[in-house]
């Protein structure tokens, strides 16, 4: 059969329920490039949701793992420990965001890292309820879904979730009906207000396992979060002996230009999970606590056919290297300065301030928040429906992937952390220009 019959076949025989951005055919990926069977070749600022951290086939990632497909693919965790696991841990141990952090567990993806967490956290503490974020996203698995809540999409129609997951707002201007310009400290304080009364009137500190929160709100908005709230809740957690799990599936692992966002607010988790770009494209993430906590659990608690698989320990050994060869966090901080210089001019042109609310976020993990009718607080009298999606499209037709995300009209930048000042300048370019071709 012919690529552009297999075309049709996926369009007749995929089911509807998975949404695509553009049709054709992904026949190769090199650097910050993908390759379509039509003959285009997209810049890819969307690193297929923030994964391929390194870029695609990244040779020393791809070569670490066609060696391991040579020696052993399947190495069972439950049967024993193999090389590539035990590298993996030999790597990471140095670059914790703090020493406590020493007991890993890989499994999959960043569903299956969250399940293990709220797991841990309620069998450790024997207490049965977790508490997340409005806007927080944590995966599609039943736990996981349970204590997302970004979009009514990811849960429609499925019934009751899990029991006990309680909800606080992150600390997002939107959540509390305020201004863009409203101060990271005020958001912080509303937030940890909000999370003291949730505490005295729904969930009790003895009922609570966990605390669970993205340290950059991910497909809530592209939000970081104040370093004061993260501070503020971590004195909540040590105070009613609460685990703090922090969730950097999508914000860690050099994304914001520090090996993990949460080191900027000297916060430790209790749990961090990782998974994305922790092994640039292959299934793979962690669970890392403290062995004071995970030695108390019952060997058989945790386990999974494909968890901590051969290849993928094997190219995240090869990342981790990457990032301190390439002088990968360096790069980030030059990338992600320019970024946000062209983004922050480009909403300040006259024409285009009224249609934007924000340009926000970390590193290479940033938000244009564009004014919207959809939801309350537009920002601009004169406010486009659905300006994020519009952009994105314009930007694709242009030869650049940017992808959209949460129930606002955010448009989310997620390019390679090698990405070079060339292609930054480039996607900028295209981007600049669909917006004011959109906003004409
Ligand atoms: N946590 C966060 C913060 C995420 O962004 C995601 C994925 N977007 C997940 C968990 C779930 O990861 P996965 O899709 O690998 O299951």
């Amino acid at each position: 059969m012919a690529l552009r019959a297999l075309q049709t076949l996926g369009e007749t025989h995929v089911t509807k329920g998975l949404g695509r951005l553009t049709t054709g055919i992904m026949t190769g990926g090199q650097g910050s490039y993908i390759q379509f069977d039509d003959g285009r070749k997209l810049l890819d600022f969307s690193t297929g949701i923030g994964v391929t951290s390194l870029g695609h086939c990244h040779p020393k990632v791809s070569k670490a793992a066609a060696d391991q497909c040579m020696n052993i693919v399947h190495a069972q965790c439950s049967i024993a420990f193999h090389e590539p696991y035990l590298r993996l841990i030999e790597r990471l141990l140095p670059v914790m965001p703090h020493p406590s952090l020493d007991s890993f567990f890989f499994w999959n993806s960043g569903s299956e890292a969250v399940e293990a967490a709220l797991k841990m956290s309620r069998i450790v503490t024997g207490r049965p309820n977790v508490i997340c974020m409005q806007g927080g996203y944590h995966g599609r698995t039943y736990g996981a879904m349970s204590v997302t809540r970004s979009k009514t999409i990811y849960f429609e129609g499925n019934g009751a979730l899990a029991p006990g997951a309680f909800s606080i707002p992150y600390p997002y201007w939107h959540h509390f009906g305020l201004s863009p310009n409203t101060s990271p400290a005020e958001l912080a304080n509303m937030s940890l207000y909000q999370l003291k009364l949730l505490l005295a009137q729904s969930t009790a500190p003895k009922d609570t396992a966990a605390i669970i929160i993205e340290t950059v709100m991910g497909e809530g908005g592209y939000v970081p979060a104040p370093p004061e709230f993260l501070r503020g809740v971590r004195e909540i957690c040590d105070e009613h002996g609460i685990m703090l799990i922090i969730d950097e599936v999508q914000c860690g692992f050099a994304r914001t230009g520090k090996f993990w966002a949460v080191e900027e607010s000297g916060v430790r988790p209790d749990i961090l999970l990782s998974a994305k770009g922790l092994a640039n494209g292959f299934p793979l993430s962690a669970i890392i606590s403290r062995k004071e906590v995970t030695d108390q659990l019952k060997p058989g608690m945790m386990g999974g056919t494909y968890a901590g698989n051969a290849v993928s320990c094997a190219a995240a050994v090869a990342v981790v290297d990457a990032i301190k060869e390439e002088k990968i966090l360096a790069n980030v901080n030059a990338r992600s300065s320019e970024l946000f210089a062209a983004l922050k001019a480009l909403a300040a042109e006259p024409d285009v301030a009224p249609h934007i609310n924000e340009v926000r976020g970390k590193g290479l993990m940033v938000g244009v928040e564009f004014a919207s009718t959809t939801y309350p607080l537009p920002n601009a009298a004169q406010a486009i429906p659905k300006l994020a999606s519009l952009v994105s499209a314009k930007c694709l037709e242009k030869g650049l992937v940017l992808l959209t995300t949460s129930i606002y009209e955010v448009v989310r930048f997620i390019p390679p952390l090698n990405i070079s000042e060339q292609e930054m300048k480039d996607g900028i370019k295209v981007f600049s220009d669909a917006v004011r071709e959109v906003i004409q």
